[in-house]
């Protein structure tokens, strides 16, 4: 059986890594930046999460030479015009603030009936010099108040689904099995094991 190489991901965030690194069959070298000895901000000026995406992993590839992908993802509501979007992390504003950011987006939903939500996320890919994107979608509801201390950003506002807790109230494996991120990284994998030789 061949290993995977080594991987870089182009991500300082920490729960991000922890729920990536939980998805991967163990046979893959997963660095995170501080790993990979790279010590640089990552930029996402774009107005699409793919951009932003491809940016990040361009700027890896640049600097380390070395495979790497990179993720940009956002909460997407239907009844705000798909708000906050590619600005979820600064929604209300820098430093970034999750309780903040809830509160923004609870306030300008108010009682709204459509609470209609999903979360995005896109992965791009630098393998062998060839540029790859990879999309999850998890579809959900916004709750009227946060509930749960699980997770990060807007997870104890969000309903995945099928489901009646919020992410935030979630164990990190249940939410591993249906998020917008497990599902993009189940595409990255699929790719990666079929191009293996
Ligand atoms: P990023 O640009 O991929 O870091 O994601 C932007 C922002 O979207 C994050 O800072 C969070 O506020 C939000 N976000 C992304 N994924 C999740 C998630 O799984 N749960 C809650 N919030 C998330």
């Amino acid at each position: 059986m061949n290993d995977l190489p080594e991987l870089i991901f182009a991500s300082n965030n920490a729960h991000k890594l922890k729920e990536i690194k939980a998805l991967l069959p163990p046979g893959i070298r997963l660095l995170s930046l501080a790993e990979a000895q790279i010590n640089t901000a990552m930029d996402e000026p774009f107005a699409t999460l793919e951009d932003n995406a491809l940016a990040k992993a361009r700027q890896i590839k640049l600097l380390s030479g070395k495979d790497c992908f990179a993720e940009d993802s956002g909460l997407e509501t239907e009844a705000l015009n798909h708000e906050p979007g590619v600005f979820s992390a600064r929604y209300a504003g820098e430093p970034t603030n999750d309780k903040a950011n809830m509160d923004k987006l609870l306030l300008r939903l108010g009682n709204h009936s459509n609470r209609k939500a999903r979360f995005r996320t896109v992965i791009a890919l630098i393998w062998n010099n060839g540029e790859h994107l990879f999309e999850g979608i998890c579809e959900g509801e916004i709750a009227m108040a946060p509930a749960g201390s699980g997770g990060f950003g807007y997870d104890p506002v969000f309903i995945p689904k099928g489901f009646t807790q919020s992410f935030a109230q979630m164990t990190a494996a249940e939410k591993n099995q249906i998020s917008h991120r497990a599902k993009a990284t189940a595409k990255l994998l699929a790719f990666l094991h079929n191009v293996m030789p």
